[in-house]
């Protein structure tokens, strides 16, 4: 294919993230066929001129790649192994790129039973949240097959702008683990500094920005600091689903007896949330941990 043809993509899952994704790859010339449990979402990319699905196999059926954006582990194995999956009808160009957040050690199970089928598989998940994605200026991290990388990167360019190939199947996954525990660790670092800061009388908003002058300035700070502030509790990237990336950081860290009491912590914490009814909240609602801790309020704060 050359980088100026107009390629197939199948695209499954379109949630916050895939959604944009998935037009990104439109906006960049490619043919979309796009499919999701959800008809809405399916209806929306239509709307952006994809092509529908009905299945994952019929998404990928004449394409030059299939591309997953789905929640967890089991999502993506019933997209590929499930009935009316990727297995049922590859794509043509025998290329499967998953760009979720997964187990690693699944990852390496599916690449090499894909491999002795003849389909290539490439783990891809991404950073850079609901605004790198609409953007289309992800940090994509990938892993596999040198050669089978070099057949995905024309697509990763149409969705992101840091894109680098980091080792095997399913070192891209460990490369974005070790993301989400830096993530994770940084909001709750931040939702401290709020805490005390609140509690001293400070101005957060005024906080906020003279840090982000300085030496603890975050992307974190930067994006989700308003948020937590404002006490809106919007997702972007959900509570529920850092705990599943804080439980996939703590499955590959005990395979391999390294110690992460940080990530531990932190997990209390996302459980604490998860259990008062913030799961399906944005990340920023991590502070609600400290509002409870300190009987305080940004709402009350600002009364
Ligand atoms: P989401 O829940 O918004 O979207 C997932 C989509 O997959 C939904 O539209 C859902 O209907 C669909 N889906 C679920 N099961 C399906 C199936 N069996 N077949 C077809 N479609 C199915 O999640 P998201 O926020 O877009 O995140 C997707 C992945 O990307 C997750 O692994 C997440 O950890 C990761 N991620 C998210 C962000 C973020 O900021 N939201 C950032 C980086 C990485």
């Amino acid at each position: 294919m050359g980088r100026n043809a107009q390629a197939s993509v199948g695209f499954i899952g379109l949630g916050t993230m895939g959604r944009e994704m998935a037009h990104n790859l439109l906006k960049a010339g490619h043919k979309v066929r796009a499919f999701d449990v959800r008809q809405a979402a399916i209806d929306e990319l239509v709307a952006f001129g994809a092509d529908a699905a009905t299945s994952p196999a019929d998404a990928a059926r004449d394409a030059d790649i299939a591309i997953t954006m789905l929640p967890d582990t089991p999502q993506v194995e019933d997209v590929i192994y499930g009935a009316d999956g990727l297995l049922a009808s590859p794509p043509r160009g025998q290329l499967i790129v998953d760009m979720s957040t997964i187990s690693p050690v699944a990852v390496r199970r599916m690449a090499a039973d894909l491999k002795a089928k003849g389909v290539d598989f490439i783990d891809a998940p991404v950073s850079g949240g609901p605004i790198g994605a609409t953007n289309a200026a992800l940090s994509i991290m990938a892993g596999g097959d040198a050669a089978a990388f070099a057949r995905a990167v024309p697509f990763f360019e149409g969705m992101g702008t840091t894109i680098n190939h980091v080792g095997a199947a399913g070192a891209g996954q460990v490369v974005k683990l070790c993301n989400q525990l830096i993530c994770g660790i940084n909001i709750q670092a931040i939702c401290e500094a709020l805490a005390l800061g609140r509690a001293s009388g400070v101005d957060l908003d005024q906080l906020r920005k003279v840090l982000l002058g300085g030496s603890a300035a975050s992307w974190m700070l930067d994006k989700l600091g308003p948020a937590m502030i404002g006490g809106d509790p919007g997702a972007g990237f959900r509570i529920d689903l850092m705990l599943k990336d804080l439980r996939l950081v703590q499955e590959q860290a005990l395979s391999l007896a390294v110690p992460l009491p940080g990530t531990a912590l932190v997990t209390s914490q996302y459980l604490d949330a998860r259990a008062h009814g913030e799961g399906a909240n944005g990340n920023q609602a991590l502070f609600r941990v400290y509002d409870r801790m300190t009987n305080q309020s940004s709402e009350a704060a600002r009364a």
